[in-house]
């Protein structure tokens, strides 16, 4: 199957309100650029210094959204600001406000997913429920701060039937917190999170084939 056979076949059953984001991370920007010319646009990468490269490569791309999905630290968070549109990966209450600080240093507006763990994994970052309802008169007060959303990744070893529960829970709490969108479902479990009320999927080795790395 081609890369427009992939891109067509997910964008057919994906509802229309329902966003695709295209993780290409372990993947060439000849890829991306393939991607691109079939009308996708949104790419997340999960390492910074594969990313930076790729962004540099296709600059001349103008449509192209970068989202950050990866595990965010503070002494990257200024390049990350400057080079990416959407983070999704923002895990805490420091690092929220350490991104707001910087981006009015540089003068950039990225919105902000704040990922959140539903359960215990510790593989995986996050607020807690409990951290974020307590930071949340913080962060959403934050003037340099557009939190348009929630992010969750499930455990690996979760069936489908319990990623659905799970995401679920997520579209149920941002629409406590009166957030839009849920970035949430992936190669394996997207079907479930559109199901849950996912506003974007996050979609790599369905569409790019296996990484490499
Ligand atoms: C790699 C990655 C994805 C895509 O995973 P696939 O299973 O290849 O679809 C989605 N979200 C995050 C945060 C990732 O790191």
């Amino acid at each position: 199957m081609s890369f427009a056979d992939r891109l067509n076949q997910i964008k057919r059953l994906l509802p229309p309100k329902v966003g695709l984001l295209a993780v290409s991370k372990g993947h060439p920007d000849s890829i991306i650029r393939i991607f691109a010319e079939h009308g996708q646009f949104d790419f997340g990468e999960s390492r910074l210094q594969e990313a930076l490269p790729k962004i540099k490569n296709l600059s001349d791309i103008n449509k192209i959204r970068w989202h950050f999905v990866g595990h965010l630290q503070s002494n990257k968070v200024r390049s990350v600001v400057q080079h990416f549109d959407v983070i999704h990966s923002v895990h805490s209450l420091e690092l929220a406000e350490r991104i707001a600080r910087i981006s009015k240093e540089e003068n950039r507006f990225p919105q902000i997913m704040l990922q959140v763990k539903f359960r215990e994994d510790p593989a995986k970052v996050g607020f807690s429920v409990e951290d974020l309802l307590v930071s949340w008169k913080k962060l959403s007060n934050s003037p340099n701060l557009e939190i348009c959303g929630l992010m969750t990744i499930t455990p690996f070893d979760l069936d489908l039937e319990g990623r659905k529960k799970l995401y679920c829970e997520c579209r149920e709490l941002a629409n406590s917190l009166k957030l839009k969108d849920c970035s949430m479902g992936m190669s394996q479990d997207w079907r479930q999170a559109v199901e849950a009320g996912s506003t974007l999927v996050r979609v790599g080795s369905f569409l790019f084939g296996d990484r490499v790395k």
